[in-house]
């Protein structure tokens, strides 16, 4: 196993599959099966979760209509992760995986605060922890959240599920002639404005030398084989 200890983002748009809004059991299914497969052997995997599924501060349309402004529309982005936190958990729990819910804004019914060492001390112990509201901020997003606590607890690298099979030199969406890149600097990543990945998040990635790969969760067996090294997606790097 090439990283031992994982961060995995896992955005909103990913727990809701096809659907426009909320969540899509079987894609909380599959990636539960994908962590389980981690787990079993002996890899050590922490979760941020996202909560664009639910709700987006800043593009909300209330908030546009100025009834809910950004700083209120950010709390409630946050308690959207904490929907998906206590879904999520739910799954994989139902596979037999021992979990924790972390929280940066205190729910004690709900989920432990955050602590660092706690969460390490889960982790070593075999167990799943899911990280929850954000950075307990406003003015943030889960990715950059991901890529703190992916330092805090002093993860080998930060993986950043997504529908896209990682970084390609333009959209190929629009252009059938883009290519994949296979790896990719921090420098490069933040003037390509890779739409993938806040620019924060890259920032604070290359500061503190930490590697971030961009990969297709979508597909079977693709989370094991990033765990164990095999060149998946895009590696954003020094
Ligand atoms: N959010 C925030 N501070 C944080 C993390 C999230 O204010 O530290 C809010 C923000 O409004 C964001 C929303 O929570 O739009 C949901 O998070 P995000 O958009 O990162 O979720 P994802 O795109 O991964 O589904």
């Amino acid at each position: 196993m090439k990283y031992k200890r994982s961060l995995l983002k896992l955005s909103g748009e990913a727990l809701m599959g096809k659907k426009e809004f909320g969540f899509h059991s079987s894609s909380l299914q599959k990636y539960a099966e994908e962590v389980k497969k981690v787990v079993d052997i002996g890899g050590q995997v922490a979760i941020v979760i996202g909560g664009g599924n639910i709700f987006r501060g800043l593009s909300n349309k209330n908030m546009k209509k100025k009834m809910i402004g950004r700083i209120g529309g950010d709390y409630m982005g946050m308690l959207a992760t904490v929907i998906n936190g206590i879904a999520f958990q739910a799954y994989l729990e139902n596979l037999g995986i021992c979990t924790s819910i972390q929280t940066a804004i205190r729910m004690d019914q709900i989920a432990e605060p955050f602590v660092k060492d706690r969460a390490i001390h889960h982790l070593e112990k075999g167990r799943v922890v899911i990280f929850v509201a954000g950075l307990g901020n406003p003015y943030f997003t889960t990715d950059t959240a991901a890529v703190l606590r992916a330092m805090e607890i002093k993860a080998d690298v930060l993986l950043k599920g997504t529908r896209v099979d990682g970084i390609y030199t333009d959209d190929p969406e629009k252009d059938k002639y883009a290519k994949k890149l296979t790896s990719i600097s921090f420098d490069m990543a933040y003037k390509m404005e890779i739409k993938v990945m806040d620019k924060t998040a890259f920032i604070l990635g290359n500061e503190n030398n930490l590697p971030i790969i961009i990969f297709d969760i979508n597909k079977k067996g693709n989370l094991k084989k990033v765990i164990s090294g095999e060149k998946i997606g895009t590696i954003v790097s020094k």
